[in-house]
C-alpha cells in the first residue's frame, strides 16, 4: 500500500514557506469570532513544499487515466476530452461566481446553460429541457418520476417498466426507486428487442404499462432496427418510451431519439461531450422532454425573454430539484465549449467512433467469439468463453492487460453475454493506437496456451496487485489502518 502523506511527516519540515507575511496570526486573531477559533491546533503533517510535490507526482504516476493511454471500457465512453474546455471552465470569472447572485449580473452564465439547452434540444430532437440531473442514472430517476407524476394526474396507476436484458444496471434501479416494477425482456438471437415477445406483454398488461427504456444502439452496440414499430405500439397503448441517451457517440449527428419517437431522454454529458470522468464526478444528465412533459421537469430551467435570461421556477407540475441550485454547472461548460468548438462536424463524432469500434471487432474476431457481432456501431462485446477452461477468463486477461499498461474493457457485461468482455475505443483514438491494443490481446492469448500463470497472478506489475473482489465488495475497508 502507498504511504499516506502523514508518514513522511517530521517536526519542523515545513519551515520554508512561500511568501511568508509580514502579518503575523496574533494580530488578525481578534477578528476572527471566538466560537470559530481553533482551540487545538490542526493535525496537518509537517512536510517540505518539496516533499509534498514528490508525494503528488508520485501518486498521480501510479494512476492511469485517458491521458495516459487508450482506456476501452465498454459504455462509458472514456475518451480524450479537449484541455482548452478545461482551461474554460477553470477560469475565475466562472469558479467565482455565487449561486445566490443576482439575476442580473449572472446573464453570461445563463446565456451559457440556455444556449447549452437550445443545441441538446437540436440534437435530440425533443421541446425541453432541465439541466439539473447530476449524472445518468439520476437523469433516469428525474425521466421516471416525471413519469410516474404524469400518469398520476392523468388518473392513471401504471406501475409496469419494460427493460430488455442487455440494459444498463441503472435501468432496473432507477425503475425500481421511482416506485415502478420492472419486466425484463429477452433479446432476440441477434441482440435485439423481440418485437413479437413486447406484443405479447403490451397484450397481457396494457393499461398497466408506463414506458418501456431503449438504449440504442443497445449496450450490444446494436441499433435497434424495429424502434419505429416499438414506438407505434407502446404510443398506442397509451404508455411512454425513454431513451437512455448516456452513449450518444455511437449517433450524435447521424439520427436524434425524438424521430424514433422518444418522449423522454438523458444524456450523459460526461460521456459524450467532453467532461472526464470516472473518478467519481462530477458528471451531468440533462433529461429532455416532448413539449406536453415540459411542465414535469425539474426545476429550475432557464428561460429567455427578449435579451434577458432568467431561472424558471413555477412550471405547475414539475417534479421539483433534483439537487441544490442549478446542476453541475462546470460540466455544462465543458459540454457547450465542447459544442461549439466542434461546430457542424457532430456527425463526424459518430463515424469516427463506429469505424473504430468495427475495425477492432474486425481484428479482434480472430482471437475471440463475438456471439452478436452484426451491425454494432460504437462498441462490441467478446467473449473469452473458448479460453475459461485455460485460465483465459475475461477477469484474467483483464488483469494481464493491466500489466500491458493498457485499461482493461468492461467485463461480465451485458451479462447475457459468458466471459463478457465489452470494448468501445471511442472515437477519439488513432489506429496507431487501436492496433496496439489488438497486438496486446494477441500477446495475451499467447500467453494463455504457453504460460496461463502469468494470467492467474496478473497484475504483478501495477501498484495494487489482484484484489479480492468479493471480500472488497463485502467488507470495503475504506481508509487505512
Ligand atoms: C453510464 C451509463 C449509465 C449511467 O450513467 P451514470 O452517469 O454512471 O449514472 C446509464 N446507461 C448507460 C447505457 C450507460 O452507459
Amino acid at each position: 500500500m502507498a504511504d499516506t502523506i502523514f508518514s513522511g511527516s517530521g517536526k519542523g519540515r515545513n519551515r520554508y514557506r512561500a511568501g511568508d507575511s509580514s502579518i503575523q496570526y496574533k494580530d488578525i486573531r481578534h477578528l476572527v469570532p471566538k466560537q470559530l477559533l481553533r482551540t487545538e491546533t490542526a493535525g496537518l503533517p509537517h512536510l517540505s513544499e518539496s516533499e509534498v510535490v514528490r508525494h503528488f507526482t508520485s501518486m498521480a504516476r501510479k494512476n492511469y487515466g485517458v491521458d495516459d493511454g487508450i482506456y476501452p471500457l465498454g459504455s462509458c465512453t472514456m475518451k480524450y476530452n479537449p484541455k482548452i474546455n478545461e482551461r474554460i471552465a477553470g477560469h475565475p470569472s466562472f469558479l467565482r461566481i455565487h449561486p445566490y447572485q443576482r439575476e442580473s449580473d449572472v446573464q453570461g452564465t445563463l446565456k451559457v446553460m440556455f444556449e447549452l439547452g437550445e443545441m441538446l434540444k437540436q440534437i435530440t430532437g425533443l421541446d425541453a429541457v432541465s439541466l439539473q440531473p447530476s449524472a445518468g442514472a439520476h437523469g433516469e430517476f428525474a425521466g421516471l418520476l416525471m413519469a410516474r407524476k404524469y400518469y398520476d394526474l392523468k388518473g392513471e396507476s401504471r406501475k409496469l417498466v419494460i427493460i430488455p436484458d442487455s440494459a444498463h444496471g441503472t435501468n432496473f434501479s432507477s425503475a425500481s426507486m421511482a416506485g415502478f416494477e420492472v419486466i425484463e425482456v429477452r433479446s432476440k438471437r441477434d441482440g435485439t428487442i423481440d418485437l413479437d415477445l413486447l406484443q405479447e406483454i403490451v397484450g397481457k398488461h396494457a393499461a398497466d404499462i408506463a414506458l418501456v427504456m431503449i438504449t440504442n444502439p443497445n449496450t450490444l452496440g446494436i441499433f435497434e432496427r424495429d424502434i419505429l414499430a416499438i414506438s407505434d405500439l407502446m404510443h398506442k397503448n397509451g404508455s411512454l418510451q425513454y431513451y437512455d441517451g448516456a452513449n450518444l457517440n455511437a449517433i450524435i449527428g447521424a439520427a436524434r431519439p425524438g424521430d424514433m419517437g422518444f418522449d423522454i431522454v438523458h444524456l450523459n454529458l460526461h460521456k459524450t461531450f467532453s467532461a472526464p470522468h470516472g473518478g467519481g464526478g462530477p458528471g451531468a444528465g440533462p433529461v429532455l422532454v416532448r413539449d406536453y412533459l415540459k411542465g414535469f421537469l425539474p426545476l429550475p430551467v432557464i428561460g429567455k425573454e427578449g435579451e434577458r435570461y432568467y431561472l424558471d421556477e413555477d412550471a405547475e407540475n414539475t417534479i421539483g430539484r433534483m439537487k441544490s441550485f442549478y446542476g453541475n454547472f462546470s460540466v455544462c461548460l465543458k459540454a457547450y465549449c465542447y459544442l461549439l468548438s466542434v461546430g457542424d462536424r457532430l456527425k463526424d463524432i459518430s463515424i469516427d467512433a463506429n469505424l473504430n469500434a468495427n475495425y477492432l471487432k474486425k481484428k479482434l474476431g480472430r482471437l475471440f467469439d463475438i456471439p452478436y457481432g452484426k451491425n454494432t456501431m460504437h462498441e462490441f462485446v467478446m467473449s473469452a468463453r473458448k479460453y475459461r477452461e485455460q485460465g483465459g477468463t475475461a477477469l484474467n486477461i483483464a488483469k494481464r492487460l493491466i500489466d500491458y499498461g493498457i485499461h482493461p474493457p468492461t467485463v461480465y457485461f451485458p451479462a447475457i453475454v459468458e466471459e463478457a468482455m465489452m470494448v468501445e475505443p471511442t472515437e477519439t483514438e488513432s489506429i496507431e493506437s487501436l492496433d496496439k491494443l489488438v497486438d496486446t490481446f494477441k500477446c495475451i492469448v499467447k500467453e494463455i496456451k504457453t504460460d496461463s500463470r502469468l494470467l492467474e497472478d496478473a497484475p504483478s506489475e501495477a501498484h495494487v496487485k489482484r484484489v479480492d473482489e468479493l471480500r472488497a465488495l463485502k467488507e470495503p475497508v475504506l481508509k487505512e489502518s
